[in-house]
């Protein structure tokens, strides 16, 4: 599928923090893959499973959200 990024994608990454999943605040510890939201410092773990959950909603969404973000911008 392609990607396409801008500024507030959510992206896979390694926790630098130990914290709780924003899903079902199930431990986060450091090091642990994250699926990190930017825009609302979500972070969601891959334990639980609600990271696996999250990407594949935005994979599913992101033409959806394409299409409004498009919308939004040209006037
Ligand atoms: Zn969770």
């Amino acid at each position: 599928m392609a990607q396409s990024k801008h500024q507030n994608d959510p992206f896979w990454m390694e926790s630098r923090y130990n914290g709780k999943c924003s899903g079902c605040a199930w431990p986060i510890n450091k090091g642990d893959w994250i699926f990190w939201y930017p825009k609302t410092r979500a972070a969601y773990g891959s334990k639980c499973g609600c990271a696996k959950h999250r990407a594949a909603d935005f994979e599913c969404a992101l033409a959806d959200e394409q299409a409004y973000v498009e919308g939004y911008v040209r006037r």
